[in-house]
């Protein structure tokens, strides 16, 4: 076997790396370079915003606790505005919607366009300062012992390996911790796949009112969040082989194409397919201490606090722990997002939404920030 070419060129050193640009990423690269790090982020695709872009998850859920507070301030609520600088909203007025479209509900949420948000989260990232490589994998964090001193890449530039004093995983799966040897937990997910759509009478209500929040639908063919519509005998899926996605997305497909067989042909399209599974969860840290969705715990290394998007959330408080972020044992590696330790059940369900993914991602890129000056987190 002929191995020329694996050996990769190095590059220069960051303060931080960030790996993942979906939300999650883009906070923590953001909040990094604003706390005064060389900081560089690397995403697999071509698009910034991981799930709530390349996903199709284009509802950001609430940052208001569902009473009139306002419970997340920070890089979540500019990331809600910049969803909405450049395309369509259904914020209610009282949470500074334009006021042009029909809020779904009274809370501090709107459905926005994915593609624009994407479009507009690589001029944000740029000028905040953050280097940015995009159709870049992370293949591997290069380690001494449980120090993390790089990580090796692939592109159409070969393999490179970039140094970092700390670096912080965002990947949705936690790939960069777990081969790290970080201690992690895979998820389970129903099966569930959603395409955006749009039809005639979307068409007819759109001209009727401008409202283009309303022509483009979410077609979801498999399972809410609840399990309904989880095909009968089928297994939960982790996510944490190849083989799984792919069988998963395949799988997405073929009911779509069921779905659509009952439909008129002529009366409708599919505006997009999902470019990334669908997982909800896929892998998570094992960290210092769990959140777990507790209304009122208190924490002395917390983060902040959060509300609670679900109906039966209303009113409810969570803080959410720095410890969340990282393990221990790895003295310069943090997690941000829904791979942060939150075991399946209510911490799991609060942390994994958009907002509170940009208030993980800010709280690692100041952590990380820190770590890169001081050598310390907190
Ligand atoms: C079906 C479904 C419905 C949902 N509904 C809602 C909703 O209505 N509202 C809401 O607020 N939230 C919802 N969520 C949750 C939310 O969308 C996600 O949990 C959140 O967007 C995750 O953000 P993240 O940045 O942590 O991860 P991701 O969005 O997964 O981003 C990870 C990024 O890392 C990149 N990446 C991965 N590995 C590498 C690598 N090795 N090298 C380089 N780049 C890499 C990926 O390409 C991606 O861009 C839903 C999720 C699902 C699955």
């Amino acid at each position: 076997m002929d191995l020329r070419g694996q050996e990769p060129a190095r590059r220069e050193t960051y303060d931080v790396i960030v790996v993942g640009g979906g939300i999650a990423g883009v906070a923590a690269a953001v909040a990094a370079a604003r706390s005064g790090a060389d900081t560089l982020l690397i995403e697999k695709s071509v698009n910034l915003g991981g799930l709530a872009t390349n996903g199709l998850i284009s509802w950001y859920e609430p940052l208001c606790d569902g009473q009139g507070k306002q419970m997340i301030h920070g890089l979540a609520e500019e990331l809600i505005r910049l969803v909405v600088q450049y395309g369509f909203d259904t914020l209610p007025e009282k949470w500074g919607g334009c006021g042009h479209n029909k809020p779904r509900n009274e809370r501090y949420s709107t459905f926005f366009s994915p593609g624009i948000f994407s479009a507009a989260l690589d001029e944000f990232v740029l000028e905040n300062g953050v280097t940015l490589r995009l159709d870049t994998l992370t293949t591997y964090p290069v380690m001494d012992r449980n120090r993390c001193e790089g990580v090796v890449t692939e592109s159409v530039n070969g393999r490179e390996f970039f140094g970092a004093k700390a670096v912080i995983d965002a990947t949705g799966d936690a790939s960069v911790m777990d081969r790290a040897g970080v201690p992690t937990v895979l998820g389970k997910n129903y099966m569930t796949y959603i395409a955006h759509y749009c039809d005639v009478d979307m068409a007819k209500k759109l001209c009727e009112d401008s409202d283009f929040s309303v022509f483009r639908k979410w077609l979801n063919t498999g399972s809410d969040m609840f399990g309904n519509g989880h095909p009968k005998g089928m297994e939960m899926v982790s996510g944490g082989t190849a083989e799984e996605i792919t069988q998963y997305m395949v799988e997405g497909k073929r009911s779509l194409l069921k779905k659509i067989s009952g439909m008129d042909k002529n009366g409708f399209d599919i505006m997009s397919l999902p470019f990334m599974p669908q997982l909800r969860t896929i892998r998570r840290i094992v960290g210092k201490t769990d959140f777990n969705g507790v209304d009122g715990e208190c924490f002395e290394d917390s983060i902040g606090e959060c509300g609670d998007f679900r109906p039966n959330g209303v009113g409810k408080h969570y803080q959410i722990p720095l410890g969340a972020l990282y393990n221990e044992n790895f003295p310069n590696l943090l997690a941000a997002g829904r791979i942060i330790s939150a075991p399946q059940g209510d911490g799991w369900e609060v942390a994994r939404v958009i907002p509170v993914c940009a208030q993980t991602g800010e709280a690692a890129g100041k952590a990380a920030a820190r770590y890169a000056r001081e050598g310390r987190f907190s």
